[in-house]
Formats: structure tokens, C-alpha cells, sequence
């Protein structure tokens, strides 16, 4: 089940690094590919050029990897993923809600121009297929991940997806698109009993947090800027009824750099897996953590996230599931970099390795 980590060796000898034997001399034994999944509706939903998280943003991204999977061809693969399956966003979402957000994306296209859940939550003409083709890649990467056909996966997902609550959209996410992905394996992965999300995102996932606070199959550990957007997220909640203590939110303040940062995931990572031991999990993969990011403060750089994901797989118990799932990260450039850094990590591919070999 251990995916060969052909890093590991050479970084910090911590977790299966130990054991691992020169697996680039084990070709025809790797496991399958990792993947990337982008649906081309998440590039269009459109929020004008005004607003931080318009439509530059996957198409910066979506050129950076592209350049990248080049240079990793075999060892990441991509394909367009289908729309989400039916029921899947009803799972999370009130039917009246799906149907106030479909509605509105109809008017918006009928009309030309934007409607607003509130002023910077903003819904076009492409936002509904957008939330189905994000969701809906989500569920593709987890079925192919449990078919065995893939090990690990990274969505460009667009509208982000962690604020969102079950009855309302807010801070720019529409359909929670990780709750999605968590409820869809629940009710369809074989042998899926419990699902772990790592919310690394700069802001609180209040969105994800409220959905399962009262779910013990699901584990919500969040890293966050604290005080920021949206309010909550503080250490005291930590999930209820049935759900206590399968919450863990570690608020951290403005100016936190990587040192402290690693500390801080680390422990959270060993605190979560020495209660929960997932069957797949799930990260809420925000980039507005970066140094470069006009919305935040913390101090990271794109090559961080490398090691971090790193450390994540590590700790896996089933390390080859595990999907990344893009939240925000507003500065397009260092968030493409970033999200390479990731998913060659989940790929077990060293970051410094020009050609993946
Ligand atoms: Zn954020």
C-alpha cells in the first residue's frame, strides 16, 4: 500500500523515508499515475476582472502545470472529468439553495450580466456548470482513486468551495466542493468509513466545519489566520454531539511564517491520526497563505508546499488517497508554482528534479 517516495530519502528522515529502498530503479513496480483534473467550465465562471478571484486565476494555473506535466509525462496524467453525478451536491446542499443558484446562473446568462449572493459572492452564466464540473471532478478523482486506476489527485476546482454552507453561498464559494467529494465517498467508495479534510487555506473553511461538526466519520482540521474572514474557527470548537472532537481548528496570527507553520501542521496531523484513522482524505488546498497573496499575511513560499504535502503523505494510512482540492490563492503566479509543488509531491516526484526522474 506505500507508495514509493523517491524523495524521502534525500529530506529529513522522518515517517516511511526510513524503509524506502532506490525505488527509481523500480519502474515496472510503481504504482499507478497521480492525476490532475481541471473542468473547463471552472475557468469561465466569471466574477469580473475587479475581483480577486476572477477568471486569470486557473488559466495562470492551468499554464504552469501544463508546462510542468510535460516534464512528467507518465508520472501525472490528466484527463477532463465528468459533471458531478446526479445527487451528488443535493448530499450537501438544500434543493432550495441548488435551485436559487441554478436559477440565478440562468439569469445571468439570459441577461449578459452578474447576479450577487452578496457583494463579493458573484454568480455568472458559466457558474452552474462551473460548481458541477468542480464537484463533479472531485467525485471522478476519488472513484478513480478507489478503482485503483490512480494514486492521489490534484483538482483545479473554481469557485473555491470551503465557506459555503449547506443553505447559503459566501467569501466567494457557491458549492462546498470538498463536503461534496467527502459525502460522495461515503455513500459510494467501498469500504469508506471515515474521511479526513485538511483545510490549509489561510481563511477558516466555516463552510466544511458547520457540514460535519456534528459528523464523527468526518475529521475537519483547519489551519487558519486568525482574526480574519470569515470569524470563526476558534480552538474551543472542536465539533458537537456525535462530533466532538473530530474538529480541530488551530487559529494562528498574522506574519506566521514556514518554522512555526510546519510545527503547528505537523502537530495537528499526529493529534488528528492518533484519534482518526481515515479510509481517503480530502485537503482543502488554498494557496492565499503564500507571501506574495494580497489577501493574506502569513509568510510562505510556493517550494513549502512541497514538504508539507510531503509530511501529509507520510502520516497517510493510506497514503495513494489523498485529493487536493483548490481553494483560494490570489496571486496567480506563486499559486501555480505552489500547486506543482503539490502534486509532485503526491506524485513522489522530489520538487528540485527538472524532468520527474
Ligand atoms: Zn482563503
Amino acid at each position: 500500500m506505500t507508495r514509493p517516495d523517491p524523495g524521502a530519502g534525500a529530506e529529513q528522515g522522518t515517517g516511511r523515508g526510513q524503509d524506502s529502498r532506490p525505488e527509481r530503479e523500480q519502474e515496472p513496480t510503481e504504482g499507478p499515475p497521480a492525476a490532475f483534473y481541471l473542468h473547463p467550465a471552472a475557468s469561465l465562471h466569471d466574477t469580473g476582472w475587479n475581483h480577486p478571484e476572477h477568471q486569470g486565476r486557473l488559466r495562470s494555473l492551468a499554464s504552469t502545470v501544463g508546462k510542468d506535466m510535460m516534464a512528467l509525462f507518465g508520472r501525472v496524467e490528466q484527463s477532463e472529468p465528468p459533471l458531478a453525478p446526479e445527487g451528488a451536491l443535493e448530499r450537501v446542499h438544500t434543493e432550495a439553495y441548488l435551485a436559487t443558484l441554478r436559477d440565478a446562473s440562468a439569469e445571468a446568462e439570459a441577461s449578459g450580466s452578474l447576479r450577487e449572493l452578496d457583494p463579493e459572492t458573484r454568480i455568472s452564466g458559466a457558474s452552474w456548470e462551473a460548481v458541477l464540473g468542480s464537484s463533479g471532478a472531485v467525485c471522478h478523482a476519488i472513484d478513480e482513486i478507489l478503482a485503483g486506476h490512480r494514486a492521489n489527485a490534484f483538482v483545479a476546482a473554481r469557485p473555491p468551495g470551503h465557506h459555503a454552507l449547506a443553505d447559503r453561498g459566501m467569501g466567494f464559494c457557491l458549492v462546498n466542493h470538498v463536503a461534496v467529494g467527502a459525502r460522495h465517498a461515503l455513500a459510494t467508495g467501498a469500504g469508506i468509513g471515515k474521511v479526513a479534510i485538511v483545510d490549509w487555506d489561510l481563511h477558516h473553511g466555516n463552510g466544511t466545519d458547520a457540514i460535519f461538526t456534528a459528523d464523527p466519520d468526518v475529521f475537519y482540521l483547519s489551519l487558519h489566520e486568525w482574526p480574519q474572514f470569515p470569524g470563526t474557527g476558534a480552538s474551543t470548537e472542536r465539533g458537537i454531539g456525535a462530533g466532538e472532537g473530530t474538529t480541530l481548528n488551530v487559529p494562528l496570527p498574522a506574519g506566521t511564517g514556514y518554522t512555526t507553520y510546519r510545527r503547528v501542521f505537523v502537530e495537528g496531523l499526529e493529534r488528528m491520526f492518533d484519534a482518526f484513522s481515515p479510509d481517503l482524505i480530502l485537503v482543502s488546498a488554498g494557496y492565499d497563505t503564500l507571501r506574495a497573496d494580497p489577501l493574506g499575511s502569513f509568510e510562505l513560499e510556493p517550494s513549502h508546499f512541497h514538504e508539507l504535502t510531503r509530511l501529509l503523505v507520510e502520516r497517510a494510512p493510506h497514503p495513494d488517497r489523498i485529493v487536493a482540492v483548490l481553494e483560494g490563492g490570489y496571486a496567480p503566479r506563486p499559486t501555480g508554482e505552489a500547486v506543482v509543488a503539490t502534486l509532485r509531491a503526491l506524485a513522489g516526484i522530489p520538487l528540485e528534479d527538472p524532468g520527474g526522474r
